[in-house]
């Protein structure tokens, strides 16, 4: 269980995040919604250990993980895809990929991991050859996500892995999302696409503002009257 107690987060004289509390149960997919700057990139990257000035407490399995740098974080368990196709364009697909895993020595288990994200995205394995910079927005979000799964997460943190998407790919996003946690994997799901993360997601937070103002199942979620208004477009 992924754990954050009363957490705060701050830029400069911006207080972004006011004392948010939510669990990560293992084995759930749980998602985070909220219009722009609610704050949830903010809860993902303080989750990573990429934001040093914060308040509260996270703690993975019972241990306090607040203070760790982001490399521990990784060894930890924990791996953040970010928001946006932050690949290297000059490396290929297979580079990319291989970056993923620099935590780890078990070449066996990255070779087999490999192989695994080629499953999971078959458009990489295609291209596997290929410059990053030379794929399509979508595919490089995909190689995003298969670069964070490299690392041979229990967790997997995805920042708005469906933006910018042709719908066709948002389903198989959606889709894959699914396969990873059925495959055993922890997933914490940040999404502007409220509806599709709802329907992923066990349990959902709706964060305002910086402070979560509703919580449930997805399912609740779903038919709660304030979030049809506020998120699914009425
Ligand atoms: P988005 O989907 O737009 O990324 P978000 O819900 O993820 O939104 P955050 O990116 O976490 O929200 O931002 C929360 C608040 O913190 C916003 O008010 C934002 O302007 C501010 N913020 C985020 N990053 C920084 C930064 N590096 N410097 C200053 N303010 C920041």
């Amino acid at each position: 269980m992924l754990k954050i107690s009363d957490l705060h987060v701050y830029y400069g004289g911006i207080h972004a995040l006011k004392g948010i509390s939510l669990d990560v149960p293992t084995g759930q997919i749980v998602t985070l919604i909220g219009a722009n700057g609610a704050g949830k990139s903010s809860t993902l990257r303080a989750i990573s250990g990429l934001i040093k000035n914060k308040k509260g407490t996270i703690t993975y399995n019972d241990r306090d993980i607040t203070t760790l740098d982001p490399v521990e974080i990784v060894k930890g368990g924990i791996v953040m895809s970010p928001e946006g196709r932050r690949i290297f364009p000059h490396l290929s697909v297979t580079e990319n990929l291989y970056l993923g895993a620099y935590s780890r020595s078990d070449k066996d288990g990255i070779e087999r991991d490999k192989e695994w994200v080629f499953d999971l995205f078959p458009r990489m394995r295609e291209r596997q050859n290929q410059k990053g910079g030379t794929l399509s927005g979508g595919e490089q979000q995909m190689l995003a996500v298969g670069r964070a799964l490299m690392s041979a997460p229990d967790v997997v943190m995805l920042d708005e892995p469906s933006l910018g998407l042709a719908p066709l790919l948002v389903k198989d996003v959606f889709e894959i999302i699914k396969i990873i946690n059925a495959q055993g994997k922890t997933v914490v799901l940040v999404e502007q696409n409220a509806f599709a993360a709802l329907k992923v997601a066990h349990y959902a937070y709706v964060l305002e503002t910086g402070a979560i103002v509703l919580q449930g199942s997805g399912e609740e979620l779903l038919s709660d009257d304030r979030v049809i208004q506020a998120y699914l477009g009425g």
